[in-house]
């Protein structure tokens, strides 16, 4: 029964991640699965958002100044923030597979995988104030 309720959950935090396809933070997305499913806990939502980044169903992507963000696009891509509203994009931009590999091997460290996150301002942002 504890494990069939879990499934929904983890269904119900899945869907709405796909869904909502903006890079919505783990309070947005629990202010969304709330509306429809008001007895969902925020910490069940929280615990299911890291728990299906770990299996690769969705993405999270670290933001370094500001709360985490989960993208329905698992494959490696690049974002853009806004500096006026936050929001976050992602670029047009190809994946830069062996970026690492340019790096002088002079320190002793390893380098595994990168992201980057380009700052500017939307285009909303540009043309609406
Ligand atoms: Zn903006
Ligand atoms: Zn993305």
């Amino acid at each position: 029964m504890k494990i069939m309720r879990n499934t929904v959950q983890k269904t119900i935090v899945l869907e709405t991640v796909n869904s909502l396809r903006n890079h919505a933070t783990a309070d947005a997305i629990y202010d969304e699965i709330v509306k429809t499913h008001s007895s969902i806990g925020r910490a069940t939502v929280y615990r299911n958002l890291n728990l299906l980044s770990e299996l690769g169903e969705i993405k999270k992507i670290e933001m370094p100044k500001g709360a985490d963000c989960f993208d329905h696009r698992t494959f490696n891509h690049y974002h853009a923030k806004c500096l006026k509203c936050g929001k976050i994009l992602d670029v047009n931009m190809e994946y830069i597979k062996d970026l690492e590999k340019l790096i002088k091997k002079d320190n002793g460290f390893e380098f595994t995988s990168h992201d980057i996150i380009f700052s500017g301002i939307c285009t909303k942002c540009k043309y609406i104030n």
